[in-house]
């Protein structure tokens, strides 16, 4: 059963059918989870032809190469992102990698949005510029003005809107048109929307990247990465991809694809109750300001409304001017959030947050220290309960 040629069918029933093969499967609903390294074949004749075809969709050559498992979930993804097809790798961050890597070349110039996650950066700058490629961090904000940027070697254009600690949301269509008109791909970390929200493809741009750890698995317990692109890029993609050896576990790629089928209703709680919590705290005399692009008072909410069709749980709150110690009490004593890295699972999360020790070309300021929750499942009168806690032990820390 194949939704794929219905163009008109929304995401949430592509959601629901996207990858599925039950035919093949006996009439299951659910594909295998096949666990493989090696394949074997009848005949010397077949072991070679297969691994002359290695590359091309759906082969089963090799456990790493992948399986009817893998290829499910990236059909899937692909179908979500609205791209030509998908490559899974082993986290997020390896399928940013991979992506960077496939462009990268001694003398290449890449341009990476000054918002980009910590470990983007850091790959950047620890790998990236020992190879010979020339990096250049750009003000998230700068839409077309990008044009300015570019230069005969720009192999490379990177965005990642909204960023995922100052929640900056970048005119994507303009810096990829202008990526395109220079002759560089253009590559967007399009976690936030969990491709549910935000088409990058369909907005010009080349290669869309997700944290599948996020909200694809949904429950904060598997690693998962995958990159959708256009036809253009996908073959050198799905070679670098094999030539650095990515793949996933089997189970791991089972929960995401797992998770891709309540995708819709997960994200619906997620966003509204985000939604209710931030404007609550909008009004705590505690809180500065919201960093959230769904509420019309931000600074990012226009283009938000123009290219998203939804908002996620994951926010930031800039607090007035206070001391780290209050910070912590408020922090330390909180108990349905959690404290700890990752987020898109069923539960409440939240960590400080210090972007201004990343930041480049545009200096993040902030008159007080940022906080980033991302908001889960439970109900929302419970986290209130515990933010409001939380605020009152940050208010009379000494
Ligand atoms: C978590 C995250 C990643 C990295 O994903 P991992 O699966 O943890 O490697 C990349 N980008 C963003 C925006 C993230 O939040």
């Amino acid at each position: 059963m194949t939704v794929q040629n219905q163009p008109k069918s929304k995401s949430e029933t592509r959601l629901v059918h996207a990858g599925r093969n039950t035919k093949e499967q006996k009439g299951m609903i659910n594909p295998p989870v096949w666990h493989a390294s090696t394949v074997l074949f009848p005949t010397m004749a077949d072991l070679e032809a297969s691994a002359s075809r290695r590359m091309n969709k759906g082969q089963i050559n090799y456990g790493r190469v992948g399986t009817p498992t893998s290829y499910a979930f990236e059909d899937a993804v692909a179908e979500l992102e609205g791209g030509y097809r998908a490559v899974v790798a082993s986290s997020g961050l390896a399928a940013i990698t991979t992506t960077l890597m496939t462009y990268a070349e001694i003398g290449a110039h890449f341009l990476i949005t000054d918002s980009a996650y910590g470990p983007t950066r850091a790959y950047c700058d620890g790998v990236l510029k020992r190879l010979g490629v020339e990096v250049t961090y750009y003000d998230p904000l700068i839409g077309a003005g990008i044009k300015a940027l570019m230069k005969s070697n720009t192999r490379l254009v990177y965005m990642e809107s909204p960023g995922s600690l100052t929640f900056e949301v970048q005119d994507v269509p303009a810096i990829a048109a202008a990526a395109r008109a220079g002759g560089a791909v253009s590559v967007i970390d399009n976690t936030w929307s969990a491709g549910l929200f935000f088409k990058p493809l369909a907005h010009g741009v080349d290669i869309s990247v997700q944290a599948g750890t996020k909200y694809l698995v949904g429950h904060a317990d598997a690693m998962m990465g995958v990159i959708t692109s256009t036809e253009a890029e996908y073959k050198k993609l799905r070679t670098m991809a094999y030539m650095l050896g990515q793949c996933a576990g089997p189970d791991d790629i089972y929960f995401a694809l797992r998770g891709m089928r309540t995708l819709a209703v997960r994200l619906q709680r997620h966003q509204e109750s985000a939604l209710k919590i931030a404007r609550w705290l909008q009004k705590r005399p505690e809180v500065e300001r919201i960093l959230h692009p769904a509420l019309p008072n931000d600074p990012g909410h226009a283009l938000w409304k123009r290219d998203f069709t939804g908002s996620c749980g994951l926010f930031g709150v800039v607090l007035k001017h206070t001391s780290p110690q209050a910070v912590a009490a408020m922090l330390d004593g909180m108990s349905l959030f959690g404290m700890g890295f990752s987020w898109g699972g069923f539960e409440s999360l939240v960590i400080p947050a210090h972007p201004e020790t990343q930041r480049s070309a545009k200096p993040w300021h902030a008159d007080g220290p940022l906080i980033r929750l991302h908001i889960g499942l439970e109900a929302v009168e419970d986290l209130l309960q515990d933010l409001e806690a939380g605020l009152n032990r940050l208010q009379a820390a000494p």
